[in-house]
């Protein structure tokens, strides 16, 4: 199997050498990834400046590609010229943090993910949740669950415009309780802008904010971290919703 991963954190991440490292037993590994961290970037990619690839060394000695491009640029790279189109599998993460919920509209993760369905290709995004804020992130965990979710997944033919996203509680294996195919919930953030004042007495803002501390529903993305699972999403690229065609048809076409 020829496996190419990329991530938004960066070449140098932590996360990413974890995924090369777990997925290595699978088959031969490409690591095409940004030089920079590019996280909440979206599917943004470069159109008017001209996209780099360099060979860099990771931690471990081994080689990768680091380009200036976004991480949706990584994956036409990576796919395009560093495989030659001959992929089998595009899994992009561990991203440090989690994408759950609207998450999965920020997020250079997903994105990249995105972007392998688009270009046809079986693909995963792969994300470390923390349990509770602060806390120091670990990949055994994750690494285990990517290495888990690749196998099963390359046995079945995927359908076209699909892909997977899943996230990881921040624990060591044998703490994680398994499994959850689950939809994607919702996530609130309070105080999304944060006022701050400048040295000279001029207002700037950070965006960010919390989380809202919810009860999550069943069966969502983030109820299954809650409860101590791994959570595979499917998503499909289409954004329709269906069920407001009708009530459209009628508002516009009346
Ligand atoms: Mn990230």
């Amino acid at each position: 199997m020829r496996i190419l991963i990329t991530n938004d954190d960066g070449v140098h991440a932590e996360g990413i050498l974890a995924l090369k490292q777990a997925l290595e037993p699978l088959g031969e590994v490409f690591v095409v990834a940004p030089d920079r961290p590019r996280s909440a970037s979206g599917h943004s990619i470069t159109l008017h400046k001209p996209l780099r690839l360099k060979t860099v060394k990771l931690a471990d000695g081994s080689k990768a590609y680091a380009s200036n491009g976004t991480p949706a640029d990584c994956v036409s790279l990576g796919l395009g010229i560093v495989m030659e189109h001959r992929c089998d599998f595009l899994i992009s993460g561990i991203n440090s943090g989690a994408n759950l919920g609207w998450d999965l509209t920020y997020s250079g993760t997903v994105s990249a993910a995105i972007e392998g369905a688009i270009l046809g290709v079986r693909s995963l995004a792969i994300s470390v949740c923390e349990l509770t804020e602060g806390e120091i992130l670990r990949y055994d965990g994750a690494g285990w669950a990517a290495r888990e979710l690749v196998s099963k997944l390359s046995k079945h033919e995927i359908p076209k415009h699909t892909l997977f996203n899943a996230n990881v509680p921040n624990l060591a294996p044998d703490r994680i309780k398994g499994f959850q195919v689950t939809r994607q919930g919702s996530r609130q953030y309070s105080d999304r802008l944060l006022p701050r004042e400048d040295p000279w007495g001029q207002p700037y803002y950070w965006l960010g904010g919390s989380l809202v501390d919810e009860r999550a529903q069943e069966g969502t993305d983030v109820h299954a971290i809650q409860s101590h699972f791994v959570s595979i999403t499917p998503v499909h690229l289409d954004l329709t919703a269906y069920t407001l065609l009708d009530a459209t048809r009628e508002w516009i076409e009346e």
